[in-house]
């Protein structure tokens, strides 16, 4: 693909596991080597040989007014000019919480973490000790971070990589937690009767990314809601993709449904390491100092992400156009959907808003069992066509493509383009 990029993830491996930070950015999973980057602008990136890119990765998802906004930088160079870390609490912090419980009815109190691990990981913890039960419920393919309860049967990278259950979880840490096909009422009902009266929280990506994208079907989040309410399980939406991405606020305002608890991350951060969970006064006032859960972070509510948050949010308020960038992304998921069909290359592609995942299946994805019917090795040959013509979508089958506010119709239709050119040498 390009010439110096090749030695450097060859260095990169000599230090760093598999040459990445996280096992996403590796492309083994389409037979190439991954992108090294060196600066981004709008809606593109820019590999370390000056190779151009559309971005459809998004940083996985943060870079939702795309990259170096001009006003997101200023708030991040302001605020390092004041200092980069206090460990006292800032005037920002209450900004940032206000226009978090501002946007989220569910949520009196939230408290800042640094990433999206962080925030699920202690909203269990949380929701363990509000009801004194010990199991949790979660999702085949749903990815919810990579703490030891969470990685059962996890999407993302997990998924990707084809890794059950992580080696290093304690088996009784692992049995604690019950898995459930997505979309099945029936799974939940079954392991509510199993487990009885042990069920401390169901957790769930309302709208999940990391098997691909899936969509719940129209009742099955409601059934959610109530069978939780009736056996007094906590309900936990992990909007860490879906807040702010598919409107100001969560899926939860699309849906109408109140999770007890949401964890946040990704776009309220800006582009900088960010997360947050939150939910009603007599559940949060559990946390420590107030309560005895003890939850805890050196640089939590850092200024530098508080400011990229504040800006981010700000902008998205005002002047966030979601209608806007659902049309587009309707646009291109479908014109991309006629020109795999006129190639006859089997796919289905599932869209909501600016999220959306080309499944190289014809048959309908509604779970993580349906998403493996995927032929990765179709998927692997289309990426590595795109991005030879410099479009970016996420390494793999099981994660889902994005659209920012700085995607133009010229990006879209050059993404059109290559995606004809791709579909021409595929078959
Ligand atoms: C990315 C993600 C997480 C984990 O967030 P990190 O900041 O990577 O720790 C958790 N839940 C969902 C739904 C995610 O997509």
């Amino acid at each position: 693909m390009n010439k110096k990029t090749t030695p450097l993830i060859r260095e990169a491996e000599k230090y760093i596991p598999g040459g990445v930070n996280s096992p996403v950015r590796a492309f083994g999973a389409v037979g190439a080597d991954p992108v090294f980057i060196s600066r981004a602008s709008g809606s593109k990136v820019y590999d370390t040989d000056g190779g151009e890119y559309i971005d459809y990765v998004g940083s996985w998802g943060p870079m939702i007014l795309g990259h170096a906004h001009p006003e997101i930088v200023r708030a991040i160079t302001d605020a390092a000019g004041r200092g980069t870390s206090y460990g006292m609490p800032t005037d920002m912090e209450i900004q940032m919480a206000r226009l978090l419980v501002e946007a989220f009815p569910s949520m009196d109190m939230v408290r800042m973490v640094n990433s999206g691990t962080e925030a699920t990981m202690s909203a269990i913890r949380l929701a363990r000790a509000h009801t004194k039960k010990n199991k949790i419920i979660k999702f085949d393919g749903c990815y919810h971070g990579h703490a030891d309860s969470l990685l059962v049967k996890a999407g993302s990278g997990v998924a990707t990589l084809g890794i059950p259950g992580s080696p290093g979880v304690p088996a009784a840490l692992a049995e604690l937690t019950i898995t459930v096909p997505f979309n099945s009422i029936d799974g939940v009902k079954a392991a509510v009767d199993a487990h009885g009266g042990d069920i401390a929280c169901v957790i769930i990506e309302p709208v999940p990314g990391n098997m691909g994208l899936v969509l719940p079907r129209p009742g099955f989040l409601e059934k959610l809601r109530n069978i939780t309410r009736e056996k007094e399980i906590l309900l936990i939406f992990d909007e860490v993709i879906s807040g702010f991405r598919l409107t100001y606020g969560g899926y939860q305002a699309v849906a109408g449904i109140e999770p007890d608890l949401t964890c946040l991350g990704k776009i309220i951060g800006g582009g900088l390491p960010v997360g947050a969970f939150g939910g009603k006064r007599h559940i949060m006032e559990k946390l420590a100092p107030l309560g005895p859960v003890y939850q805890a972070g050196t640089l939590s509510g850092n200024p530098l992400a508080m400011a990229a948050g504040i800006v981010t949010l700000t902008i998205l308020k005002q002047n966030g156009d979601y209608k806007k960038l659902d049309d587009e992304t309707a646009y291109l998921s479908r014109e991309m959907g006629k020109i795999l069909a006129g190639k006859g290359i089997a796919h289905t592609i599932n869209r909501i808003g600016s999220m959306f995942t080309v499944f190289f299946t014809s048959g309908e994805v509604t779970d993580f069992d349906s998403a493996k019917r995927s032929n990765t090795g179709a998927f692997a040959d289309f990426f590595r066509n795109m991005l030879s013509r410099g479009i970016l979508l996420p390494p793999s089958q099981f994660e889902t493509s994005f659209l920012s506010f700085a995607h133009t119709g010229d990006d879209l239709d050059a993404t059109l383009n290559a995606c004809r050119e791709a579909a021409r040498q595929m078959t």
